[in-house]
Order: C-alpha cells, then structure tokens, then sequence
C-alpha cells in the first residue's frame, strides 16, 4: 500500500506518430537545438541515413555498439558533448535507446527517441536499464524525466518485422489487469518516488486493451499485407504510448512477474519480452481467479494476434522443475506479484502457471478443431 494519499502522473513532453514522420526530424528538434546527435542501432544506420537528404540540421550519426553498458553511455556523451550537440537522438530498439537516455541525461540535453519497432512500451518511459559487457543485467536506472519527443515514424515500426509488433500486444495486453491490481492493492507508481495512480492512467490502461482488442487481429492482418491501415495506427499507439503511460503510471504486476521468473530459464533467452509478458497475463488471471468471460477474451485475442500462449510455446517444457525454478523467482521479491491485492503462496503461484499453461494448451487444441 501507498504511504501517502498524493497522486501523480509522468511522461513524455510530446508525442508525435505518423507515416514518414522520421524525415521531418530536424522541423521536430528544432524547438531543442540545431545540432543533432544521432545514436542509431547498427544495422538501421545505412537505411535510416539514406532517408535525410536535405539535412538542415547539422546531424552527427553514431552506431551503437549493441550493448547498453556504463562504458557505452560514457563513450556517446563523451562524443556528444565534443560534436557539440544541443539535442541526443535516439533511434533504434530497446538497447539503443537506454543508451541515449542516459547520455543526454549525463549530460542534461534533451532527448528525441524515435523507436524503429512496436516490440515494447518502453519508448515512453524514464527507465533504462544497464548491462554487462557479457549481456547480464546489472540494473535499472529511473531517470529524472521521460524524452522530450517520442517521434514514432509509423512505416519504420510496419515495416519491420511483424513478431515485434505481436510481441509488443503481449506487452501492452499486461498494463490493463496489471493496472487493476495495482489499484485494488493501492501500491505505488513508478513516477517519481512512487505515487497513487491518477483517473488520467487508469482511463489509458483501460483503453489500452480496449485497443488491442478492437484493432489487434485487423492490425496483423494488414501488416501481413503490407498496409499501414487505422488499425495499425491505433496498435502502435496502443503498444507505445498508452501501455507505456499506462504502466509506468499505475505499475506492473503478476504479468510481468512471470517476466522475471523466466529469468531462470535459459531455453526460453530467444523470446521477447512482450511475449513471455502476454503468457504472464494468462497466469495472473489464473492467479486472481478471473472471471471466465475474460479468460475466454484474451485467450481469444492472443490466438488470433498469434501471441505464445504456452510454456512450450516459449520454448519451455513444462516440467514439474521449470514450473518450481520460475515460482521460485517469481516469489523471491520485486517481482511484481507483490502487488497482487492478496497473500501469495507458493501453492498459488505453481497451480496458477500449470493451469495458465493447460489454459493455453487447451484453447490452441480446442481452436484448431474448429
Ligand atoms: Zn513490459
């Protein structure tokens, strides 16, 4: 529960989505700075480049290096702050964009992150997260403030691939029930020192999987045909900007404790974090012995989106000892469960990850029947 009765509310500056929108970076930074900075994921940087021909901002472009590290900060502020920069621009997945978090948050400038894939909620967040040389996770960073801008170019994030954008549903499918928990708990939101969620953020977790299911099954579908419809307009959103301010204003909850808890599994490294988060939303629905029209719901989306709806699926077994290594971790503290609004066992946890898991297996056999 909250210490205090306060309520706040964080997040990005501005928000700006649309097909294309990337070239018109510099009209964007322009109410920052003039001299951009641009750290961009390795493997974009050819044909990121090749989309500003007309730069009337003067644009220094660095590769990231492929791993979010205290060295890695240091060396892009370090080259930053000799190119002068007045503004960091971030473009590229998760990593890449930690890494222009903390840079122009070492050096006070402001931020532009422009995301190149719907995978997660992350974009819009004050969160980074720092790693080994050797990939292990050594700890999250919560800064000051999110970005100034989070500039979304909508034919960037469709054109690539389309697992990213599913994986990104599985993470925007958590922020509703997570949000719900969260407040049937009273626990604290990640603003700040932590804060009672506002109306504000329940109203955009709620709308959040409203989206995903009004738009989620016609979204992939487009995409699959290479249309940037409505449909997926409003997903990207969905996927960025609402689960986004969602959770990072309301809280994660048993859905992203099973995130954590597959930590322990080394089979299950390939998946994406979206996905192992949409097979944690069954699990906290067994958890909290949701109603059945609402199991029945969401493993109905998940089917249709093609979200991982099993242990195996993830490419688990679903052993008696992965079931235990994953409860295990999942009840060690600070996984999110804590704030589930009731006392968790260790009982609780197994049974509702094997009956999550049968819950899936069941569906798929049952949908592919029909
Ligand atoms: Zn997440």
């Amino acid at each position: 529960m909250t210490s205090s009765r306060s309520r706040a509310f964080g997040g990005p500056f501005r928000y700006v989505q649309g097909p294309g929108e990337l070239t018109n970076l510099a009209q964007h930074a322009a109410d920052y700075g003039d001299r951009l900075f641009l750290l961009v994921d390795g493997f974009l940087m050819d044909s990121i480049r090749a989309r500003f021909n007309d730069e009337s901002a003067a644009m220094t472009w660095e590769k990231f290096s492929g791993e979010c590290t205290e060295a890695e900060v240091g060396r892009v502020a370090a080259l930053a702050s000799e190119a002068k920069a007045q503004v960091i621009v971030g473009v590229g997945g998760g990593k890449t964009l930690d890494a222009a978090k903390l840079a122009a948050a070492n050096l006070s400038l402001p931020l532009i992150i422009a995301p190149t894939s719907a995978s997660t909620d992350a974009p819009t967040s004050a969160m980074s997260v720092l790693y080994k040389e050797t990939g292990e996770h050594v700890r999250a960073v919560c800064l000051k403030h999110s970005a100034e801008l989070v500039l979304v170019d909508s034919s960037i994030i469709a054109a690539a691939p389309l697992r990213l954008l599913v994986a990104g549903m599985g993470d925007a499918l958590s922020t509703w029930f997570e949000a719900r928990a969260n407040a049937a708990s009273d626990t604290a939101n990640y603003i700040g020192r932590g804060y009672r969620r506002s109306l504000a953020a329940m109203a955009i977790a709620e709308k959040c999987y409203r989206t995903l299911l009004a738009d989620g099954f016609t979204a992939r579908l487009a995409l699959e045909n290479g249309a940037v419809t409505e449909a997926v307009e409003n997903v990207i959103e969905a996927n960025i900007l609402l689960s986004g301010l969602g959770f990072e204003n309301t809280g994660c909850a048993g859905a992203h404790a099973v995130h954590t808890g597959f930590h322990e599994i080394e089979s299950a490294a390939g998946a994406y974090h979206g996905e192992i988060v949409a097979f944690g939303v069954l699990f906290q629905l067994m958890l909290e012995n949701a109603p059945a029209v609402e199991v029945e719901e969401v493993l109905q989306f998940m089917y249709q989106v093609g979200l991982p709806m099993t242990m195996t699926d993830l490419n688990v077994e679903p052993t008696e000892e992965n079931f235990q290594k994953i409860a295990g971790r999942i009840l060690d503290g600070n996984s999110g469960v804590e704030a589930e609004p009731f006392l968790v066992t260790r009982d609780l946890v197994l049974g509702a990850l094997k009956t999550a898991d049968a819950m899936g297996r069941r569906f798929k056999s049952r949908a592919a029947k029909v």
